[in-house]
């Protein structure tokens, strides 16, 4: 290892003085999914202030930043370093003295609490603390590393980079790396080799019936019960139709029909999330969704079919076996022995992360640290975590409660990202 890697829980605050009152300015001020304007603005300013070249507005809100050492540009080893920027709808709980108490319009105009409720903010710390660290320390390193802070992660920002001429505007990674912040306990580091997190689709689906009186339903195509059966019938995929081997998960979060007691509406909505952790679960399910919703509109007698809208999607995140190994042993290293582990199965959480790397072509390293009070877990086996997942009394991503501590998991974050940016960085 050649870049300077300070090993955990020693001293790096005293090299990077503000990273803690960074976090905290971020943490009071979330923003939703590409409205992360005063978040890239901050990003930006840091970045420009440690010496990178800084293009905004990448993708929407997006900031690169691109720092290159001890050689001619476009030569050497180059790395790719990703945060992502957004918060979300969720009213804060955790009763923090930093904690957000901000608003905002959500993309129906309605006015919804926002709060960093994934951790997202520790990611922008963290990586502004890796790149002020890189600045720092350039005569130790050579080669080119691309930090990307990332909108809208939540709703599947990363293509939108894409979309926008990334592969084109800038230097082509040999390997992208990026990590989140998880419910285990600071200092524990999970990844794995292959799919490390599941795929997501999300589609809205619109029945069709016909209303009328509720006193004479046999004048109508009822659209509520016709919901109700595919409701019920979807939770059949799971448990009939996937391998008792493989995993899938089928939820309804959404669905809505009527304005009254006795009238029969038009109309239902469902909104489904499906998550699955290969390709073939992933389509097998999703062609076994559609053919049930449409088995049970012909069922009902529906007027007209239904229709489908995909919303959000999230490819499988695909750890690169070669790299992971590589980004393993250099975190054992730099967090010590009996940090850092490999996780037993596929998380069914999903990210767009691996974008960078399907559209680069390029291996992707993607890891999930613990920023939880280790006291949260006294009397917990780390073998057991790993086995049976987080206790429900621990706050997990997304949850009104969800606070990691920030200190040491700034601490972690940055040596972490160092330490395995630091294996394709040739010394000098
Ligand atoms: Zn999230
Ligand atoms: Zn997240």
């Amino acid at each position: 290892m050649t870049v300077r890697v300070t090993p955990l829980l020693n001293g790096l605050d005293a090299r990077l003085p503000g990273l803690r009152e960074l976090y905290e300015d971020l943490h009071a001020h979330p923003e939703l999914s590409f409205q992360e304007v005063r978040t890239a603005g901050v990003v930006a300013a840091r970045l420009r202030e440690q010496g990178w070249e800084v293009t905004e507005g990448v993708g929407g809100t997006g900031v690169v930043g691109v720092l290159t050492s001890g050689t001619p540009s476009g030569e050497g080893p180059v790395v790719l370093l990703r945060a992502d920027m957004d918060a979300l709808p969720v009213e804060e709980q955790t009763g923090l003295p930093y904690a957000s108490t901000r608003t905002a319009l959500d993309g129906d105009g309605n006015e919804v609490p926002v709060m960093h409720a994934c951790g997202h903010d520790m990611h922008v710390t963290c990586l502004l603390g890796a790149t002020a660290l890189l600045a720092a320390n350039r005569q130790d390193w050579r080669g080119t590393v691309v930090a990307v802070f990332q909108p809208a992660e939540e709703v599947g920002g990363a293509p939108a980079m894409i979309e926008d001429g990334f592969l084109d505007r800038f230097p082509r990674p040999d390997v992208c790396l990026g990590q989140h912040v998880a419910p285990a306990p600071v200092g524990f580091v999970g990844t794995r080799p292959g799919p490390l997190m599941a795929a997501s689709d999300s589609m809205r689906i619109r029945l069709f019936g016909r209303g009328g009186h509720g006193s004479m339903p046999e004048t109508t195509v009822d659209p509520v019960v016709m919901a109700a059966s595919v409701v019920l019938r979807l939770q059949t995929v799971v448990s009939r139709e996937v391998a008792a081997s493989q995993t899938a998960v089928v939820t309804v979060g959404s669905l809505h029909a009527g304005t009254k007691d006795n009238i029969i509406p038009d109309t239902a909505e469902l909104e489904v999330n499906i998550r699955s952790t290969t390709q073939a679960v992933r389509e097998k399910v999703l062609a076994a969704v559609e053919r049930i919703v449409r088995a049970e509109a012909a069922a009902s007698g529906a007027p007209k079919e239904p229709e489908f809208e995909p919303l959000d999607s999230f490819p499988v995140t695909v750890n690169d076996a070669a790299a992971t190994a590589t980004v393993q042993s250099a975190l054992t290293a730099a967090l010590g022995e009996g940090h850092v582990f490999t996780l037993p199965r596929t998380v069914t959480g999903s990210e767009d992360f691996g974008t960078f790397g399907s559209a680069f072509h390029v291996p992707s390293v993607f890891w999930h640290f613990g920023g939880a009070d280790p006291a949260a877990f006294s009397g917990i086996d780390l073998g057991d975590l790993l086995e049976n997942g987080i206790p429900a009394t621990i706050p997990s991503n997304h949850s009104s409660r969800f606070a990691p501590v920030p200190d040491p998991t700034i601490h972690v974050g940055v040596t972490s990202l160092l330490a395995a940016a630091a294996q394709w960085l040739d010394g000098v």
